[in-house]
């Protein structure tokens, strides 16, 4: 890549640039949230070598995309996680989402191998609603509550936290979860996420709308980011972003992410399961083309006339 930019873009055929990967390293997760949607890769049981993802981001990298999100399953399982993140081209912005189970003790290390922040995805602050979230017998939030500060100590900011809101579960949580974020002095910021309808989860499901009237009841101040259209409220000194991937064209509209799953397959889009390109054997000299392939095949889901059809 030159100092002007990339020769090439990988742009859609809704005009629509690539400029990040979400990328899943394994299927494998200590937890089993009651909503979870796994990225939308439910099948997949093999992982990618350090090589294979490598090649992938590099490649990925010659197009201009400059932001890498790793997720899975739950990315700490893995042991080379640093391996990986030490094999990767240099990009603007690399970060992880995380249960935080497995974060106490290794924020540093990850830090050091050159990931610059993390997502930790906590939806309650209550013991026992946490054990029954995530389906998890042992009492592990403290563990995570360490992991966060262990994340913001090693510079891992701003730590978002991911919070999923479930109906009479923890949408009365909200202030509480403000409260805790603030106490981080902007070195966290609260993501409130609308739950999509994986598990026959509809009961949980909370009216988006009600909460942004809520958020923009007490918000000084609110803004938009450009990533899927995402509004940013500021409340007594906090911050927090909501994000509202159901029945939301604009989610696709602004969409500027390919997923890859954990076995390896380029996947053009989350809600998408029909168009997975293999990449996981393909040569450097490979990847540029079925990159583009990939992305010829993104739709922008809402808005979309299969969809509308269905609907
Ligand atoms: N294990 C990691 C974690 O907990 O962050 C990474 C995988 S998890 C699938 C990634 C994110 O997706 C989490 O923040 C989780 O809350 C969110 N998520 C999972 N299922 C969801 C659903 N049905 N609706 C909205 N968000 C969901």
């Amino acid at each position: 890549m030159n100092s002007s930019g990339p020769r090439r873009t990988l742009t859609d055929p809704f005009g629509r640039t690539v400029k990040s990967l979400r990328m899943s390293i394994t299927n494998r997760c200590n937890l089993n949230c009651i909503y979870c949607h796994n990225e939308g890769d439910h099948g997949s049981t093999g992982e990618m070598t350090v090589e294979t993802i490598a090649n992938i981001v590099k490649a990925a990298a010659e197009f201009g995309v400059d932001r890498l999100k790793i997720s899975g399953g739950e990315p700490l399982i893995r042991k080379d996680l640093e391996e990986i993140l030490s094999a990767l081209p240099p990009l603007k912005d690399v970060s992880l989402t995380t249960n935080g189970t497995l974060l106490r003790g290794r924020a540093r290390s990850l830090k050091e191998a050159g990931l610059d922040r993390v997502n930790v995805s906590l939806d309650t602050l209550d013991p026992g609603k946490f054990r029954m979230i995530t389906n998890c017998k042992r009492d592990i939030l403290p563990i995570v509550l360490e992991g966060i500060d262990e994340a913001v100590e090693a510079g891992l900011t701003p730590v978002k936290i991911n919070m999923v809101l479930l109906k009479d579960i923890n949408e009365a949580e909200i202030e509480k979860m403000l409260k805790f974020t603030k106490g981080y002095n902007g070195n966290v910021i609260l993501q409130l996420i609308e739950l999509m309808n994986f598990r026959d989860t509809a009961p949980y499901h909370v009216d988006a709308d009600l909460v942004e009237e809520e958020l923009l009841q007490h918000a000084t101040d609110v803004t938009t980011r450009t990533m899927h259209h995402r509004k940013k409220y500021f409340i007594n000194g906090a911050e927090v972003e909501f994000v509202r991937p159901v029945d939301n064209t604009e989610f696709c509209a602004n969409c500027n992410r390919l997923r890859v799953t954990a076995d390896g397959k380029l996947k053009p889009c989350l809600l998408v399961n029909d168009n997975l390109i293999d990449v996981s054997h393909a040569s450097p000299d490979e990847l540029p083309g079925l990159l583009q392939f990939a992305v010829s095949k993104r739709v922008p889901f809402y808005g979309h006339d299969t969809y509308r059809q269905e609907k």
